[in-house]
């Protein structure tokens, strides 16, 4: 198929065609779409993705832009299961390889980061939160940045964390980089790491070295989201540093 690099938004519906399908966990899948009108996007921001029925209903969700704006023609969503949903259990269930869906995107200017805003950098996510993070630290790695940068990744358990290889592979290789995982509901048995929800104390240690000069970005369930962005604020963090974005109700 050929592609039409845009460089003005896209905002028009488009079909975008699957062109692979890879589970990440037991409940988060990564769909690759093909575009025929793709533009460069900012990491952090999302995509619309609308279901027609056959009677005529439609429904649209949005989904953050999972891969960075190197990979030029195609990008990634990262879709978690809500068992009672819509769209989720649709992406997951029914789409196939091959299978065209509507998309209209790149979506959004605020919960955005690039190489050229700088660092130090501190992402913090919860559940798939991580997806719009995961787009700035593959952009970070693709541009071979060196800024400070922390991300702090809540899960329930070591199963639900998405991208973990990739993440800790990303760790090794870049001194620059340190991953925190909290795992809320059980940690691994030999884990020495936080084992709680996100909480003031926990941030403080990891801001620490960032002073107050960090750009942060927080994404997630509703609950996490303004609790960290309360603490945030509490710790007397600039609120013109502190970027916020919610996914769904609670994630709980
Ligand atoms: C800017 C933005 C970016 C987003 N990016 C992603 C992403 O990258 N990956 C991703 O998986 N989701 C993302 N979401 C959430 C996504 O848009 C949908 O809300 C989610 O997939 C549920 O849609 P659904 O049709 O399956 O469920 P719905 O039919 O909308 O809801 C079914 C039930 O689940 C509850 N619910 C809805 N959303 C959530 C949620 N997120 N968590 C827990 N319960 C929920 C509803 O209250 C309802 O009870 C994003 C949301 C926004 C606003």
């Amino acid at each position: 198929m050929a592609t039409e690099v845009l460089v003005r938004p896209a905002l028009e519906w488009q079909a975008g065609t699957v062109t692979a399908i890879r589970p990440e966990t037991h409940k988060t899948k990564s769909f690759t779409f093909a575009l025929p009108k793709w533009m460069v996007h900012r990491p952090g921001q999302h995509y619309d993705v609308r279901l027609t029925a056959p009677d005529g209903y439609r429904t649209e969700r949005s989904y953050s832009i999972a891969s960075p704006p190197e990979r030029v023609g195609e990008l990634d969503l990262t879709v978690e299961l809500i068992p009672d949903g819509e769209v989720s259990p649709y992406m997951h269930d029914v789409l196939m390889r091959g299978d065209q869906l509507e998309v209209r995107g790149p979506i959004g200017g605020y919960f955005v980061w690039d190489v050229a805003m700088g660092g130090p950098l501190l992402l913090i996510g919860g559940g798939s939160g991580v997806v719009p993070l995961m787009a700035m630290l593959r952009h970070r790695t693709a541009q071979h940045a060196t800024m400070p940068t922390r991300i702090l990744y809540s899960s329930r358990t070591a199963d639900d964390v998405i991208y973990r290889d990739e993440l800790d592979r990303m760790a090794a290789s870049d001194p620059a980089l340190e991953v925190f995982y909290t795992f809320t509901r059980q940690a691994p048995a030999d884990w020495n790491g936080y084992r709680r929800r996100i909480d003031a104390t926990m941030l403080s240690e990891v801001i620490k070295p960032f002073g107050n000069r960090a750009h942060i970005y927080v994404c997630g369930p509703t609950l996490l989201v303004e609790a960290v962005a309360n603490a945030l604020v509490q710790m007397q963090l600039p609120t013109e540093q502190i970027r916020t974005e919610r996914f769904g109700p609670t994630g709980a």
